[in-house]
């Protein structure tokens, strides 16, 4: 089960930008904050709406190449490899943003993600 609140999710969608007007105010919408994981972020200047997916175990379960990828990504600020996958986003269909911890100092950053084409 996901552990993360929608404060701290919230706080670190401000680290990206709307698909469609670049601003980077969002919110998330509280009535789709359920216990599967799913939840929908909202642009507060544009509403334009997009899919958070909070529930990692699961996906980690169900994509077993990623772990393998988190294991590759560098940290931006002590370059160690090695994060942890907080949950990640689908800004638009072909931008997937990844939000990560790093392992050894613990700073928390965005990877965009490219494995969708696997998917
Ligand atoms: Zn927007
Ligand atoms: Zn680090």
């Amino acid at each position: 089960m996901s552990s993360i609140s929608i404060k701290d999710v919230e706080t670190r969608l401000g680290h990206v930008k709307c698909a469609t007007c670049k601003s980077n105010r969002f919110g998330i919408d509280n009535r789709t904050v359920k216990d599967d994981g799913e939840w929908k972020g909202i642009c507060r200047d544009c509403f334009y709406t997009f899919p958070i997916h909070t529930d990692m175990e699961f996906y980690l379960r169900t994509q077993p190449d990623v772990p393998y990828r988190l294991r590759e990504i560098a940290c931006q600020a002590c370059e160690k490899r090695g994060v942890s996958l907080d949950f990640r986003i689908n800004m638009s269909v072909r931008e997937s943003v990844y939000f990560v911890t790093c392992q050894s100092c613990h700073i928390q950053f965005t990877e965009q993600s490219s494995l969708e084409a696997f998917e």
